[in-house]
């Protein structure tokens, strides 16, 4: 077994492309130290047909300039309960419920019984809300790329949700366009490492004496824009942290355990091939304090004519639903169009993190003056205007 190596590990996304399309089935992914997983080949196995390389997003990427959303949306879930259980706006649910009610299928990520978070498929209602609310970790596509064409050439409506990488990785593995795929990607921060979740589960389950039995990322009882990350254990304790105050989520937002591909993301400015992109919109204070309410409000960009089709179904059902603009969205969200930059202690804290206690290894990495966070938070506002705005010339042109 040896590293397959079409792309420079540094770029690799782990998308699984590779692996699903692979007609002897002799690739496997590996989780390299970092807990990442890598693309590995058998060679005596391997025919050399070369459709690992046909099928990679990152090889085969389009190396065209900016992409313009057809529409920017701010919008939200008229159910005000699943709002709440939703990360943002809830408006993954919606499009979701819209593809079961016609028969259909929907792909997300969702925890398994070991808190690991893999891509899965469900037909029913029920089974849209193991997918829904973020998981921040990076999530193990499996074979859900083979599934999803298989349920496609059976001519099932099928809705696929992930990270911009994985929705790029289904594009290339099936080759063709079809009319009955609906391709939702999340905004993307950066994914973290699966193996530093596991083992900030264990650390939490060592100092509850207890075993992890339920955990949320985004719990809105406190608030969207106060969100806390929730825990329960068997034995009935529950840990609640607000968000900015949390080590994992500190980490990730830090970027101190993202994986190396995410520095580069060939995906962004819609380049992934998503009908939709969904994300927080995060500047929604501009539409007045009534508009504003705290339980979550999408940010909706609608990038391809499929894209309407699938938005304009459920349309007419979702609320305060507010044409804005790509420069808006960038501004609140410099991530749809540029890649973060690893914390420059990246390598401390994979040296360190397992034999100190997870809170204290964070906050010693990150520590930071007030000057130095309020800088941190103030530069990227003004640069995702200035941004956002060049972005929007280069469409023009
Ligand atoms: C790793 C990650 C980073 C993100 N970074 C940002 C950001 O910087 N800015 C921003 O505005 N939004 C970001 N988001 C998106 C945001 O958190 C919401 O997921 C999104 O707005 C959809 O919200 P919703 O209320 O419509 O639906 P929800 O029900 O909250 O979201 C469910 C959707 O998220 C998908 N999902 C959940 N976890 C994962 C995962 N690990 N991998 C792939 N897909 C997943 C599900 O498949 C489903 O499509 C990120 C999400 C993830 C998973």
């Amino acid at each position: 077994m040896r590293p397959l190596g079409i792309v420079p590990d540094e770029m690799c996304c782990g998308c699984a492309a590779c692996a699903n399309v692979c007609p002897q089935k002799c690739i496997t992914l590996n989780s390299d130290s970092k807990g990442f997983i890598y693309p590995y080949v058998e060679m005596d196995k391997c025919i050399r047909c070369k459709r690992c390389e046909s099928v990679c997003p990152v090889l085969n990427n389009r190396k065209c300039s900016s992409l313009k959303p057809l529409h920017v949306y701010a919008a939200k879930n008229p159910d005000e309960g699943i709002r709440m259980k939703s990360s943002s706006g809830g408006i993954f649910t919606m499009l979701a419920e819209k593809v079961i009610e016609k028969g259909g299928v929907v792909f997300g990520a969702r925890f398994d019984e070991n808190w690991n978070v893999v891509h899965d498929y469900t037909e029913s209602l029920a089974g849209i809300g193991l997918f829904r609310g973020s998981k921040y970790v990076q999530s193990r596509i499996g074979d859900c790329f083979r599934k999803a064409k298989q349920f496609l050439d059976d001519d099932r409506e099928v809705l696929f949700s992930g990270t911009p990488c994985q929705v790029a990785g289904l594009r290339q593995f099936l080759h063709r366009p079809y009319a009955n795929l609906y391709c939702v990607e999340v905004v993307c921060h950066g994914v973290p490492s699966p193996l530093v979740f596991r083992h900030y589960i264990s650390s939490l389950e060592k100092k509850h004496n207890g075993t992890v039995c339920r955990l949320k990322f985004r719990d809105k009882s406190n608030g969207w824009k106060a969100y806390e990350i929730v825990v329960e254990f068997d034995n009935g304790k529950i840990y609640r942290s607000r968000g900015r105050d949390n080590a994992f989520i500190k980490g990730f937002i830090g970027n101190l355990f993202l994986r190396q591909s995410c520095t580069k993301c060939v995906f962004k400015s819609f380049k992934s091939g998503a009908d939709i992109t969904l994300g927080d919109f995060w500047g929604s204070e501009k539409f007045g304090q009534e508009y504003n309410d705290d339980k979550g409000i999408s940010l909706v960009c609608i990038n391809s004519n499929n894209g309407l089709r699938f938005f304009d179904l459920i349309k007419s059902d979702v609320i305060g639903l507010i044409e804005s603009s790509l420069v808006d969205a960038i501004t609140y969200n410099l991530c749809l169009v540029e890649s973060v930059k690893m914390h420059r202690k990246e390598h401390k804290f994979y040296r360190s993190y397992t034999g100190k206690e997870f809170d204290v290894i964070v906050s010693r990495l990150l520590h930071n003056s007030r000057f130095w966070m309020l800088l941190n938070e103030i530069i990227p506002y003004y640069y995702g205007i200035i941004i956002g705005k060049v972005k929007i010339m280069l469409c023009r042109r």
